[in-house]
Parts: C-alpha cells; structure tokens; sequence
C-alpha cells in the first residue's frame, strides 16, 4: 500500500472535503480548465475524472458503451446521487464527454482488472462489461492481449488500488 492509500481510500478521503453547494458536492482537488471535471490521479503519470471514480466506487461498473453523466450539469460534482449511465447519443451537446465515449477499448479493460481488484466475479464483471466470463477470465489471465495485461499490472502497482 502506497504511504498516500489507496485510489479508493484517497478518493473517500478527499470527498469528505467536498463543498456542498446547493446539493452538489464540488470536488476538492484539480479541476481542468476546459470542461470543469475534477481529476484524480491513479498512478504517476495517469488522472481520471473525480466523478467516474465517484460513479465506480459508490454505483458500480460503467457497461461498455455507456458513460457517466452529470444530472445536475456540473462537471465538478462528485455526488453519487447527480451521476447516471447515459449513452454517447444523450450526450451529443457535449463534446467532452464525446471524447470520452470515444476512448479506446483499453480504458474498458483496465476497468475489468480495477473491478478484479475490488472483489468482483469474472461472471459478474463479464456481465456488466458484456463479454463472456471466459473472456474476461482469458483477459486476466494475459492469454489474450498479454501486452496490455503487462501494461495495466503496471499501472495497479504504481496506483496501488
Ligand atoms: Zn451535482
């Protein structure tokens, strides 16, 4: 365990400094200049948005295809209760979130090792990201794609999950 804890442990540790404003809880930390999102870093050289971490920590796993969506319209809230799973088509007015929707199919498999990590099932992880568990299980396992297994091993130790 890194001296700072965990991604889990510091992200609950810097929501309890969120500022509720009306009922939004802003996070705390960077927020970037163009969109507004809160970001936090999960290795040296990585961030990803406050309230996607927010949305996997206190919701769940984000199915393929879908992405985290703001009720409330404001990027920097963190608060579970404003986030929903939307699909790129409810999103077309906002090209930031267009970026993200069109992310490469690697930030989906470091979320299967994230969701391996925190105790989930191969069946249940296959569920939500809708691939069959063998696949996800072959994807753990590094028999296919063994070069990004390598990749986001590296990735877990450095941000120590
Ligand atoms: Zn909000």
């Amino acid at each position: 365990m890194g001296k700072r804890g965990t991604v889990k442990e510091r992200f609950i540790r810097y929501f309890a400094r969120a500022e509720r404003v009306d009922d939004c809880l802003i996070w705390p930390l960077s927020k970037d200049k163009r969109g507004g999102y809160g970001y936090i870093g999960i290795s040296t050289d990585r961030c990803e948005r406050a309230h996607v971490i927010s949305y996997l920590i206190h919701k769940g796993a984000i199915p393929q295809g879908m992405l985290v969506r703001h009720t409330c319209d404001n990027p920097p809230c963190v608060n579970p209760d404003h986030l929903i799973l939307g699909t790129i088509g409810d999103n077309n007015k906002d090209a930031q979130e267009r970026r993200l929707s069109r992310s490469p199919p690697e930030n989906r498999l470091l979320q299967i090792f994230l969701l391996e990590r925190w105790g989930m099932t191969k069946a249940a992880i296959g569920r939500v990201v809708n691939i069959h568990e063998s696949c996800v299980h072959r994807l753990l396992r590094g028999q296919t794609r063994p070069h990004l297994r390598a990749r986001f091993e590296a990735i877990l130790r450095q941000a120590d999950f």
